[in-house]
């Protein structure tokens, strides 16, 4: 069976042909970063316009480097939300007009299942499992007792942990996104710089990132008003630290305490190397199998959208051609 999925709902123009959930034909990304950079972040208006430009082409080159055609596919998938709403309606519009043309069955799909989804592409998913999702808008411990059941268990109460990182490398001054940037610098630097680490209730597994990020931010004024030179790789380092610590030590508890087979890690920040390298080391001393998507597959793509769509397909939950964007669409009611 063969899924042909779609996903706009931030700054990347993207589509994908999944076979039976877990296999990729093509995955076409186009990243508008070049046009927001100027702006230090996603301007919707320019994203909405970007996608209207590029989603047709887009969806072309993704059914020409699969190599087959309307009649082969099985469904048209979409995310749904959330995400910025004219953005997403690109997308979501782009899908009901050719589901509508070819008739085909449409799939609404929830961006962060998607994001979860991501590791079906890579292993089959064992449950019960946990979920570390990473990314510029979310930050959550999902558990998932069987396919498309999603229980959020921790989430954060302020910034998530990508825009902790975005607001960090703006500080520093370095380009937008500024999550790679920062994970560069945190490797070459010291951890020397004593900042916080927000553990909250000993039982909660939510987390919390605005207080680090001020730490950073009133750190480096702090430096700067003295005249004392501070390094950048120092402080990115010590930022990755505390962050690392925190979403490793709730990980490993939650994963432990709900007995799970699997541990995955989803979203952009999932491309961090530290974040990947400490949880990969941790998880290898347990029972319990560590699964994180590669590069390419962590950051926003159509084809995890794809492979999340295909438990929606084997079910038959198909959407109607009312399906709209929705920002903000719930996670557990899917
Ligand atoms: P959401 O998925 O929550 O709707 P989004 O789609 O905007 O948000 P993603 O595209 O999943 O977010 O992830 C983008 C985020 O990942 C950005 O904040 C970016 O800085 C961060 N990121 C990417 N690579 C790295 C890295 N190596 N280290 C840390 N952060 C990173
Ligand atoms: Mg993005
Ligand atoms: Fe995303």
């Amino acid at each position: 069976k063969y899924i042909l999925a779609i996903e706009t709902s931030c700054d990347e123009t993207a589509a994908a042909v999944i076979k039976n959930g877990n296999e990729i034909l093509s995955n076409v990304v186009a990243s508008q970063i070049e046009s927001h950079k100027r702006f230090g972040g996603v301007v919707p208006e320019i994203a909405s316009r970007h996608h209207v430009e590029q989603i047709t082409v887009i969806i072309e080159e993704a059914m020409k480097e699969a190599e087959i055609d309307y009649p082969d596919l099985s469904a048209i998938a979409v995310t749904e939300g959330p995400g910025l709403v004219g953005a997403l309606l690109i997308g979501v519009n782009a899908a009901k007009a050719l589901a509508f043309a070819h008739d085909l069955p449409l799939i609404g799909v929830h961006h962060i299942a998607g994001h979860i989804y991501a590791n079906q592409l890579i292993t089959e998913l064992k449950f019960p499992l946990m979920t570390l999702v990473v990314s510029g808008g979310h930050t959550e411990l999902v558990y998932m007792k069987d396919h498309g059941s999603f229980e959020v268990i921790g989430e954060t109460r302020d910034d998530a942990v990508g825009e902790a990182y975005d607001k960090v490398a703006r500080t520093l001054k370095l380009p937008y996104p500024g999550g790679p940037h920062i994970d560069r610098l945190a490797a070459i630097g010291t951890p020397s710089i004593d900042l916080p680490r927000a553990w909250l209730e000993p039982e909660s597994y939510d987390f919390s990132f605005s207080g680090l990020k001020s730490a950073v931010i009133n750190t480096l004024h702090n430096a700067n008003q003295k005249g004392v030179e501070i390094s950048n790789e120092d402080l990115a380092a010590s930022f990755q630290e505390s962050v690392i610590e925190v979403l490793v030590e709730k990980s490993k508890r939650a994963a432990k305490e709900y007995n799970v087979k699997q541990f995955l890690v989803a979203g952009g920040v999932a491309a961090n190397k530290g974040l990947r390298e400490k949880l990969t080391a941790e998880f290898d001393k347990s029972a319990i199998e560590i699964i994180i998507p590669p590069l390419k597959l962590c950051t926003d793509n159509a084809a995890m959208i794809g492979a999340a769509a295909f438990i929606k397909l084997e079910k038959k939950h198909f959407s109607d051609y009312r399906l709209n964007g929705n920002p903000g669409l719930d996670l557990e009611k899917q």
